[in-house]
């Protein structure tokens, strides 16, 4: 890999390496709904959600941005342009994501799409607003444009959203709750059947570690998690404009991905794989593994030579379970820890988010 691979986020348009994939056996964290010690080990050979493949299938990670907006909402530039960006950036996949509007991908696919190396995804932010809260849930991979609902609460409003996503055949998953303060953590703990969250967007606006006595995303994330929620932190760019490299006030991109495990470059294996867990989120670190056994989990960073790291083991609460000042990190279950999850942070401010893996009876759902 290159030294240039986990250059600090600030530091846009990079010229990003994946570098090699990592091809090993090595589970993400999936944790599925019900996850036991014992089904630990399967995770990232046979996770729920109906997976096609067999306990001995490699999969690759894929580097995908799954929040995008073009000419055909309120971005600064064309599909084409805003395709083109991320392929040459060295991400594999590509969601548009425009405010209530289906841009269509086929096209776009044909002329800068590649098999096996670069994808670009259909999508819609669904938008809509309840007392002024921007409501705004992204549908990945839907069938056709979904409508906001009507709606007189922000709980009615995004069910009906994620509703309406799931009857397109999408998947959703909730935006920026922090942007407009508009999604309180009790409010997400109400919403059913939608496994994703924004725990990082990369608009300068949107609040992500909180403030003014208003919960961060992270802690948010631990909130449904502790109360027995079972969600999937996602990292995304949220770009909007793509001709301003040097605005710092503006949505640009090349701020946060992620890395889905999945058994091919296609439109629903990703998406399967998002809902599975079977991913990590990132602002520049990347993983050379992630491995859930029966026994524990342990986190290996595909470490540069000019950073440092210290991985965090989470559980309930928000709690650091343990703390390990290097890139490759191990911890072992107690058995009563209900979820663990890990976070990497990079010296010059990046980090890794990996998905909760639930352990023993009172896991998340
Ligand atoms: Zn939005
Ligand atoms: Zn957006």
């Amino acid at each position: 890999m290159t030294p240039i691979a986990t250059r600090p986020p600030f530091m846009r348009y990079r010229s990003y390496r994946p570098g090699r994939r990592v091809t090993t056996l090595a589970a993400l964290a999936a944790a599925g709904g019900a996850m036991l010690l014992s089904s630990a080990a399967a995770v990232g050979t046979s996770a729920r959600g109906g997976e096609e493949q067999g306990p001995s299938a490699p999969m690759r990670y894929y580097k995908g941005n799954l929040h995008t907006h073009t000419l055909n909402s309120d971005g600064d530039s064309t599909p084409e342009e805003v395709v083109r960006w991320y392929r040459e950036h060295g991400y594999d996949f590509l969601v548009l994501t425009d405010h209530n509007f289906l841009t269509g991908v086929d096209g776009l696919n044909a002329l800068q799409g590649a098999p096996g190396k670069f994808l670009v995804v259909r999508g819609e932010e669904v938008t809509g607003a309840v007392d002024k809260k921007p409501i705004h849930v992204n549908g990945l991979e839907v069938s056709r444009l979904v409508s906001p609902p009507q709606a007189t609460t922000v709980v009615g409003m995004i069910q009906g959203m994620v509703d309406g996503i799931r009857a397109a055949d999408g998947v959703p998953s909730i935006n920026h709750p922090n942007f407009g303060w508009a999604i309180t953590a009790e409010e997400l703990a109400s919403v059913q059947r939608t496994r994703l969250f924004e725990v990082y967007n990369g608009h300068p606006q949107v609040n992500n570690v909180g403030g003014g006595g208003m919960p961060g995303l992270e802690e948010v994330w631990d909130r449904l998690l502790t109360g027995g929620k079972l969600i999937y932190g996602i990292a995304v760019d949220d770009a909007h404009y793509f001709k301003r490299p040097w605005d710092a006030a503006v949505p640009t991109p090349g701020h946060g991905w992620v890395y889905v495990q999945a058994p091919a470059l296609e439109p629903r294996a990703l998406v399967q794989a998002l809902e599975a867990g079977r991913f990590y989120s990132s602002t520049g670190v990347e993983l050379q593994a992630v491995e859930a056994s029966a026994t524990g989990l342990r986190v290996v960073v595909k470490a540069t030579t000019f950073s440092k790291y210290r991985v965090q083991f989470i559980g309930q609460g928000g709690r650091v379970l343990r703390e390990v000042a290097a890139a490759d990190a191990r911890y072992a279950y107690t058995g009563d820890e209900r979820y663990v999850r890990a976070k990497v942070l990079e010296s010059n401010g990046a980090v890794a988010w990996t998905q909760p893996v639930g352990v023993g009876s009172g896991a998340p759902q």
